[in-house]
């Protein structure tokens, strides 16, 4: 098919198909199907950087790699054209000097011929090392503009496309932290959320909005926790929450608070405002203690977000009240 539509065979290509074909988005499908006869590469890269913006990210990165090498390359080459100019005018400086000790007396014309040529060194080396100045001044500026681009990107390949809070990705990174770091984890949690019935929203008002559900969650969950809390999407309808500084009963009720929120809000899915009916969530929590390491943790709130949905969906459970082992299989409860 890309062979057809006369699209190079770029990794980045591939992952946009090869998604498109798998259906995991009706989105990106829908934006494959949209392209031209002849798609540029361009476009290609627009589809990229919203569906995949971490493959974008990964060329912009490659690209910003080159400038680097190249300014870095371009001010080497300036300190050792520097040194030299030094060193020969450290040069001209111990001639004269030498010259000078051999003898006892000195002709004015000497003199002379001796301080114009030392004047002459210094004016050229001064004027040197001004230009050097200028072309360095110049460069850190252009070194400037790589490092906050970069920074951006950094940005952007942490951030979910649909809803801007942070993705998994980032979500990774930040649950790696709780273990690495040596403040203790006492006061760390993890909450995990997932929309109830998500598909069935979908098949009743369709899939833009059902993207539009999965916003106001984003943003009820945005909005409802204390400043600096990690709140991350970390799948299709599924959110997580990194509590800092809570205890289980306090982390119990910032996710209690979450998930009336979400059931008591007016979700519409149309501009004319047509109310898509009650959403809601089902919530899993676990503290850092209970677990040794990221995945184990994860595991155990995603356990607790099982029992969740087990017992009837819109709920909170915390790992440590569960009863028993839960069942292996975490699809189970689907076949009920
Ligand atoms: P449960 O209560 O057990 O979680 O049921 P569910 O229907 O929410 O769970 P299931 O995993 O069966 O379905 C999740 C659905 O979420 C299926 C998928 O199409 C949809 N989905 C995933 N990502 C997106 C997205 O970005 N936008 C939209 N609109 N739907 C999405
Ligand atoms: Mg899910
Ligand atoms: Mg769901």
């Amino acid at each position: 098919m890309m062979r057809q539509l006369g699209i190079m065979g770029l990794p980045r290509n591939y992952e946009i198909f090869y998604e498109a074909l798998a259906g995991t988005s009706p989105e990106l499908s829908l934006s494959v199907i949209a392209l031209s006869n002849r798609p540029t590469q361009d476009e290609l890269d627009r589809i990229g950087q919203k569906f995949f913006a971490h493959n974008h990210t990964r060329s912009i990165v490659e690209q910003a790699r080159d400038v680097l090498a190249r300014e870095l390359e371009d001010v080497a080459a300036m300190l050792r054209s520097e040194r030299t100019h030094i060193e020969k005018y450290g040069r001209i400086l111990d001639e004269t000097s030498s010259g000078l000790k051999e003898r006892n007396v000195l002709s004015r014309e000497l003199l002379e011929k001796i301080v114009g040529a030392i004047s002459t060194a210094t004016a050229s080396t001064l004027d040197h090392g001004r230009r050097v100045a200028t072309a360095l001044n110049d460069k850190t500026n252009e070194l400037e503009t790589v490092k906050s681009k970069l920074e951006e990107y950094k940005r952007l390949a942490d951030t979910d496309p649909l809803t801007h809070i942070w993705n998994r990705r980032a979500f990774d990174t930040e649950i790696a932290r709780i273990y690495n770091s040596n403040r203790g984890i006492l006061f760390n949690a993890l909450i995990l959320a997932d929309i109830d019935s998500f598909k069935n929203i979908n098949d009743r008002f369709g899939h833009p909005a059902g993207d539009k559900i999965i916003k106001s969650v984003a943003s009820i969950f945005h909005s409802s926790v204390p400043a600096g809390m990690f709140v991350a999407r970390t799948g299709g309808e599924e959110f997580a929450l990194i509590v800092d500084g809570a205890t289980e009963d306090a982390t119990f009720e910032i996710a209690e608070r979450i998930r009336t929120l979400v059931e008591q809000t007016c979700f519409t899915c149309d501009k004319a405002g047509t109310d898509c009916g009650p959403v809601t969530i089902s919530m899993g929590i676990c503290m850092a203690s209970e677990a040794s390491g990221p995945e184990e943790l994860y595991a155990k709130a995603d356990r607790a977000l099982y029992r969740s949905k087990v017992e009837g969906r819109n709920r909170v459970t915390r790992h440590s009240s569960m009863p028993g082992r839960p069942g292996k299989n975490w699809m189970l409860y689907k076949t009920e």
